[in-house]
């Protein structure tokens, strides 16, 4: 391994003079990353299972990725969605349709996951002709001003009210209180099949299902966020195959772009915006759409689907292994594929910077939950080498 040059004071303190107040990192500056692992700018070695919040789905510099996104840059950047057609944009959206839950898709491409929640929200609206949304406490669905507005938790939101009226948060799980929720006014329910940023909850055996009746029962459009737990995270395209239920939209991100910029919003073919409703000037770019529609190449070539279900199943038992050896320290292992986590029964700053030392990166949720989103192409052995270190890191 080649040492990079030690630049970590400069950089810490650049940052820290510049920065907008809203990020608080840790004290390490990552400068370099190759497949499952990352570098820092020390020179020391982390295998990585935060992966950005689960955006290198790939690993990094994944050598099909590098090519593709290499070549687009050189051929294409740019082509306006309102105004030109594109050979790749075509491309992305054939190959998103082919995985799509929907036998028609509708797609809108935009940059991020929280522009995927924005264009859900407002194609709910103008497609039912209704303003109230329900969604779930522990939520979580980005800081623009609609999503954060879906979002329930009252330290995100509270310093911005008033936030855009007409969203209900009820607990997840919790058939009765979505019901009791309902009114004559509620456009959509929007969920995430499985609770990320919250620590990684997963919807409870049949209430998704329960959800998608109650939608059909009162003409509620269903809206999943598969941000964090789509694109294959669990194992299949979407988490919501697993419980075999159809929304009428989804919202993609994270992993989509792996590394570059990408969002998705995702829609059966009966909805629809007019002609200026929706645009974004960078969304839908060819260089985006070159990534996306590598990604989606990439997990199918490599039949990555079965591995990430195979060596998601070892690292969760691996983890369930540690948490019943350690019942006074751990509460419960959750999750599914790769998207899973420890509940520890104390605070885990400690765990995870003990873990940081011991050359493993993971994710922080809340202040007792550590995260583990590796990227799909993580072996069986390294994950033994990440469940070795995390029982050296336990305190
Ligand atoms: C990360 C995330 C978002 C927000 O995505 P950004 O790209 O940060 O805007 C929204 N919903 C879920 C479920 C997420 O995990």
């Amino acid at each position: 391994m080649s040492k990079e040059p030690d630049h970590t004071t400069e950089i810490l303190q650049a940052e820290s003079l510049y920065g907008s107040g809203a990020y608080k990192p840790l004290e390490i500056a990552l400068v370099r990353g190759e497949g499952t692992r990352v570098w820092d700018s020390t020179g020391k070695e982390y295998i990585d299972c935060g992966t950005g919040v689960g955006v290198a789905a790939l690993g990094h510099a994944h050598p099909a990725l590098v090519a593709a996104i290499s070549e687009q840059i050189a051929h294409l950047a740019t082509c306006v969605n309102g105004y030109f057609h594109n050979d790749i944009r075509s491309q992305f959206y054939k190959a998103l349709s082919e995985i799509s839950p929907f036998d028609k898709t509708k797609i809108f491409i935009s940059n991020s996951g929280t522009e995927a929640v924005e264009c859900a929200l407002k194609l709910a609206r103008i497609n039912t002709v209704r303003t109230d949304v329900i969604t779930a406490l522990r939520g979580f669905h980005g800081r623009t001003m609609g999503s954060l507005s879906a979002t329930a938790n009252p330290k995100y939101k509270e310093p911005f009210a008033p936030l855009i009226p007409g969203f209900a948060h009820v607990p997840y799980g919790d058939i009765d209180a979505i019901r009791d929720a309902i009114n004559e006014n509620t456009a959509a329910i929007m969920l995430e099949p499985i609770q990320g940023e919250a620590g990684i909850y997963p919807a409870p055996g049949g209430y998704l299902t329960a959800v998608r009746e109650l939608c059909d029962q009162h003409g509620i459009l269903l809206i999943l966020d598969e941000i964090q737990s789509g694109m294959g995270r669990t194992g299949k395209w979407f988490a919501a195959e697993h419980d075999d239920v159809v929304p009428d939209i989804v919202c993609l991100a994270k992993a989509l772009g792996a590394g570059i910029p990408v969002g998705a919003t995702l829609f059966k073919e009966s909805l629809s915006f007019e002609r200026g409703q929706h645009g974004s000037t960078y969304g839908g770019n060819p260089l985006a759409c070159r990534a996306g529609l590598t990604v989606i190449e990439t997990i199918a070539n490599e039949n990555l689907l079965d591995h990430i279900a195979d060596v998601g199943a070892h690292f969760k038992s691996g983890l369930e292994a540690i948490a019943s050896s350690r019942p006074e320290q751990i509460g419960e292992v959750r999750g599914r594929g790769l998207m899973l986590a420890l509940q520890l029964r104390g605070r885990a700053g400690k765990t995870l910077s003990n873990l940081m030392i011991n050359n493993v990166l993971a994710v922080a949720s809340g202040s007792t939950i550590i995260r583990f989103l590796p990227p799909y192409i993580i072996t069986k052995s390294e994950v033994d080498e990440v469940l070795q270190r995390l029982e050296d890191s336990i305190e």
